[in-house]
């Protein structure tokens, strides 16, 4: 416990698009907005070269370059920018309580989460290596699809996402190689047969990726073996892409928010409210459908809009329904 409880109208955690854009929001609308930046200050995007699909850059930008544009807005306008990873909250009364490094003690009238989420990734050595090099190990088609447009790809997963995913490159690629661990998708049938029925889709079943072969830089192939028989062999491709899930950064808020069975807060529907009156969400932590950096944007704002409204009817003391 720290000596002195800090007191703040606006807390927001998460330094990525979404906590960026309603940084700005709320700086703008007099709400003196602290951020706290976690680990990965910036967010998901500072893993990533290009970012060629968030308007208002013609030209694309770098994903760090467009992280440190974002931040350097939300200070124009005096948001207090802090490092600093938050580990613990309650929720339970009516000033939400939230620690800071499990020591600094702030006390708040409303907080934004935004969070975000982190892709799973299969954790293989060769996948690692070139995601870091930016050399064609993806975990978001949407993003990344645009950069094989007539080339060969291989995508790994069985879920919805993953058929979505490897419908949405089929579109883009000559060839779509899917990797199914088990003999049986686990997406829906009507998303197993979209896929099924795409000509340029083939799927491996009982297929794992042993390797992800390049040549020190970039994707060349990937090395698969089939599970049951231990057969190996590999095929040419220049992009990998890993649809097999991601985890939403809520797990400090479980014990007081509504959560999904996969962990992505609950919103009421139309907004940025939570089940707990003055607390938020935005971004990634609430979205499981869309996962782009302008939805993040858009909710980010959609968030401080909500919390300012909130502290006005308060200050108004006007009750107001969750
Ligand atoms: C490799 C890659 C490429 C991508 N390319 C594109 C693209 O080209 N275009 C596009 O639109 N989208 C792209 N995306 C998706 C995009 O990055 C995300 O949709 C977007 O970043 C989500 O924003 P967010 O603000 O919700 O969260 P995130 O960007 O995930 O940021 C979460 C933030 O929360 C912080 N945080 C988490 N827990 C805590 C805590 N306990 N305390 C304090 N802080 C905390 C983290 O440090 C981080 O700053 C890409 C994603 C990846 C992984």
């Amino acid at each position: 416990m720290s000596d002195t409880i800090e007191k703040v109208k606006c807390l927001i955690i998460g330094s990525g698009p979404a906590g960026y854009t309603a940084a700005i929001y709320a700086a703008r609308a007099n709400m003196n907005p602290v951020l706290y930046q976690g680990t990965q200050p910036g967010g998901q995007l500072t893993t990533t070269n290009e970012v060629e699909n968030f308007p208002g850059y013609p030209e694309g930008v770098t994903g760090p370059e467009m992280m440190i544009e974002l931040q350097k807005q939300a200070e124009r306008f005096e948001t207090d920018v802090r490092n600093g990873w938050v580990t613990k909250v309650d929720f339970s009364g009516d000033v939400h309580k939230v620690w800071v490094n499990e020591t600094k003690e702030i006390h708040c009238d409303t907080v934004i989460i935004s969070t975000g989420a982190s892709a799973k990734y299969l954790g293989l050595d060769s996948e690692q290596k070139y995601l870091k090099l930016g050399g064609g190990v993806s975990a978001c088609a949407v993003c990344d699809g645009f950069f094989y447009r007539n080339q060969e790809v291989v995508i790994v997963g069985a879920g919805d996402s993953a058929c979505e995913e490897a419908h949405y490159l089929s579109k883009l690629c000559t060839k779509v190689t899917m990797l199914v661990r088990r003999d049986e998708f686990r997406a829906s049938k009507i998303m197993a047969a979209r896929v099924k029925n795409t000509e340029n889709i083939e799927i491996l079943f009982n297929t794992e990726t042993e390797e992800v072969l390049g040549d020190g830089q970039v994707v060349t192939g990937v090395r698969v073996f089939n599970n049951q028989t231990n057969e190996k062999h590999d095929i040419p491709a220049t992009g990998f892409f890993v649809a097999i899930g991601h985890k939403p950064n809520t797990d400090i808020f479980k014990e007081y928010l509504s959560l999904d069975e996969t962990g992505y807060i609950i919103n009421v529907p139309g907004t940025s409210k939570t089940n707990i009156e003055g607390v938020f969400v935005s971004g990634d932590a609430a979205d499981h459908v869309y996962r782009q950096a302008v939805t993040a944007a858009g909710t980010g704002c959609m968030a401080a809009l909500d919390a300012e409204r909130y502290l006005a009817a308060k200050e108004a003391n006007i009750e107001v329904s969750a």
